[in-house]
């Protein structure tokens, strides 16, 4: 571990928290931002339709078009596609998702090349078959509040955290499973902060805004959860930095040259970062893995339960939520790919959604710390009134 620590180590990492939120708060995030609302990061293959191996029997996904974005335009009315008028649901015929919860699929063409297969062990969608794949535009189907909840959302979490054999979590004195529960559960943290701003506080009026008791019940009362969200930022910021080669030489053209010229440039600034290399050069010591005559085995049995994982996205009941679950978990398997190849003493080839995977999750994660920071200090100051 080479970095020099002001405060606090988040554990199995190698920065401090006080570390971390100033380079994402000065540095990071801001670029980020940025990034991945560039055309090169904005378009993401994905398969949507929700072929559910695990509960053949849940609803939502019983007709192939109740995936209302998969109806024609005309079909779907016009106040249903908006969020307007739920009441519209049944008469919609098969399209009855909720509509918060639906992805818009209205793209521009011309970020649709150089597409290509996919060879990543860490997960199980297959987008070499172009059967079922659909482009969405990231930028228009943004992460936040939809309303899934109940126990489609709960037995999702709980097969993820159960019958993958993560369940002790923290305690786990197996470092890999260890660090497998800690990533799960960062990707939840983050999934719950941008839910708490991201809410929709007022149905009617159809008023967005920060939910602050979310943050408050879901995050703020389990410190383990921030702890779990700063590990993943660690770990993920890794395995984009160890890529930074391929990743500063890959190819962002989408056919809009200024935008794409920005881009790389964005790119070369985050994965070649002055900052980061001296205030936290090494944010995760992937080198510890694996180790041991146990190690192989291991390795083959967690890399057997994520890709189980990523299978489980396609019984997300949520339209938004499953592509937005499926692009996260891509993210991780893409950094487990990066910062687990063995062997050859290259680093990996990476697939363009991969790459776009990564980086959104990237983004996510900085975005999430960034909000944490800023709700939890309110969930203090509004303590401190009381
Ligand atoms: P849940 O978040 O459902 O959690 C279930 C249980 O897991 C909790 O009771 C607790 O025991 C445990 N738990 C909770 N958080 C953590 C953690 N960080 N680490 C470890 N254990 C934890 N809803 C949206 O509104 N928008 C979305 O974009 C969205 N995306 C989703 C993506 C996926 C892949 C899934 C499975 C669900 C998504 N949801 C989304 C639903 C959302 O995550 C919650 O399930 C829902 O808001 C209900 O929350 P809850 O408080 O009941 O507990």
């Amino acid at each position: 571990c080479q970095a020099t620590t002001v405060g606090e180590t988040v554990s199995d990492c190698c920065c401090d928290y006080q570390t971390v939120n100033s380079l994402n708060g000065g540095v990071l995030h801001p670029l980020l931002h940025v990034l991945v609302k560039k055309p090169s990061f904005s378009y993401f293959k994905v398969k949507l339709w929700c072929d559910c191996p695990f509960w053949p029997d849940d609803g939502m996904c019983h007709l192939r078009d109740c995936s209302v974005c998969e109806c024609t335009e005309d079909e779907v009315p016009l106040t249903f596609k908006k969020g307007g008028d739920s009441s519209l649901g049944d008469e919609g015929g098969q399209c009855t998702e909720d509509p918060k919860g639906v992805v818009d699929r209205t793209l521009e063409t011309k970020g649709f090349q150089g597409w290509t297969e996919n060879d990543n062990p860490w997960t199980a969608d297959d987008e070499s078959s172009d059967e079922d794949m659909v482009y969405v535009d990231l930028r228009i189907n943004p992460e936040k509040y939809t309303g899934y909840k109940g126990v489609s959302a709960s037995r999702i979490w709980e097969a993820i955290y159960s019958e993958n054999c993560f369940q002790e979590g923290l305690s786990d004195t197996c470092t890999e499973r260890r660090v497998f529960y800690r990533l799960i559960s960062g990707v939840h943290t983050s999934i719950a902060v941008h839910i708490a701003k991201h809410y929709l506080i007022d149905e009617e009026a159809e008023t967005w805004g920060t939910n602050l008791d979310i943050y408050r019940e879901r995050i703020h009362a389990y410190p383990e959860r921030l702890q779990n969200l700063y590990f993943t930022f660690l770990f993920v910021l890794r395995a984009a930095t160890k890529a930074a080669d391929f990743l500063a030489s890959a190819e962002y053209s989408t056919g809009f040259p200024v935008e794409d010229a920005e881009t790389a440039a964005l790119v070369q600034q985050l994965v070649y970062n002055e900052r980061l290399m001296q205030a936290c050069p090494v944010p995760f010591d992937e080198a510890q893995l694996w180790k041991g005559d146990e190690g192989p085995a291991l390795r083959a049995q967690l890399t057997s339960h994520f890709r189980n994982i990523s299978a489980i996205m396609d019984c997300v009941g949520c339209e938004k939520c499953r592509l937005w679950g499926k692009l996260q978990i891509l993210g991780l398997a893409t950094s487990m790919k990066i910062l687990f190849s063995e062997g050859t003493g290259k680093q990996p080839a990476l697939q363009r959604n991969e790459v776009i995977a990564l980086i959104n999750l990237l983004a996510r994660l900085s975005e999430s710390l960034d909000s944490a920071v800023v709700m939890g200090a309110e969930v203090h100051r509004a303590g401190s009134q009381n």
